[in-house]
């Protein structure tokens, strides 16, 4: 038997929830991990920030050196590229002095299904967040560094927003104190003097909250048998199927298999 869409058999990554918001068929039964070049050398990044920020002394060098030897782990990566991003992003005064308290914490979310969702089984959500820092009056923010180029501004922002609510929410409860804010750090914009890097969300864990309980409809729809096709020129553009043609008759091979 098939294990339940978003349930501990089978966590939906959060880094997946962008795609599944667009069109939950692009998700839908997808089981294999993140790879590619871009891919791999955005791990790599998080990487070699990770080393740093954990680091008292901060040394960008012994960061990137750690990140060159576990190249293993992110066999893909263009460890130049990830090099040169790093580097802007070590030198950003936001980054040097900015208190972490959480730095790649991978994190389980368990929320309830919704009363008419039919297996009414626990929703499990699983990843990993970038950081989460203390600000003036301890002010939490979680921070997620985007080292992709797809995606810029407003744009940006609402393509990762259930994303970060699921994250703000996660660590909120790790932390047992609220996430008051998140904001993404797109490493691209280092290149630009006129762009802020840091673009932080105008809303807060409230409404996060919000946009989890539309979440939970989203999966238990899916989890009824209701899964949606919603193509739009960025959703299929990046979509392992290519297109409407190719994921109609695929979900109708799926139901049949589940069935
Ligand atoms: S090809 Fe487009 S419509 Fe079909 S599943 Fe992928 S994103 Fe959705």
């Amino acid at each position: 038997m098939y294990p339940i869409f978003a349930s501990e058999m089978h966590p939906l990554r959060a880094s997946s929830l962008p795609d599944f918001i667009a069109c939950p068929m692009s998700v839908y039964g997808k089981m294999d991990s993140e790879s590619g070049v871009a891919a791999d050398t955005g791990t790599a990044v998080h990487q070699a920030a990770s080393v740093w920020h954990k680091s008292k002394k901060k040394d960008a060098s012994v960061a990137i050196k750690v990140m060159r030897e576990l190249h293993a782990l992110y066999p893909l990566a263009n460890l130049d590229t990830a090099d040169a991003i790093f580097q802007r992003y070590a030198n950003d005064e936001r980054n040097i002095n900015a208190t972490t308290i959480l730095i790649e914490e991978k994190i389980v979310i368990r929320l309830p299904p919704t009363e008419d969702d039919k297996t009414q089984a626990e929703i499990v959500l699983s990843g990993t967040l970038d950081q989460v820092r203390e600000g003036e009056g301890g002010i939490l923010t979680l921070v997620d560094i985007k080292t992709g180029k797809s995606h810029e501004g407003l744009d940006m922002l609402n393509h990762y927003a259930m994303q970060q609510a699921c994250y703000m929410y996660g660590a909120s409860e790790l932390l047992g104190r609220p996430v008051h804010r998140a904001a993404l750090c797109r490493t691209n914009d280092y290149e630009y003097k006129s762009r802020p890097v840091f673009w932080h969300y105008s809303w807060g864990l409230p409404i996060a909250k919000m946009m989890i309980a539309e979440l939970r409809q989203t999966i238990a729809d899916v989890r009824n048998g209701r899964i949606d096709i919603r193509p739009s020129q960025s959703a299929c553009k990046w979509c392992q199927y290519g297109g409407p043609q190719n994921c109609i008759p695929a979900r109708t091979d799926l139901d049949l298999y589940r069935s």
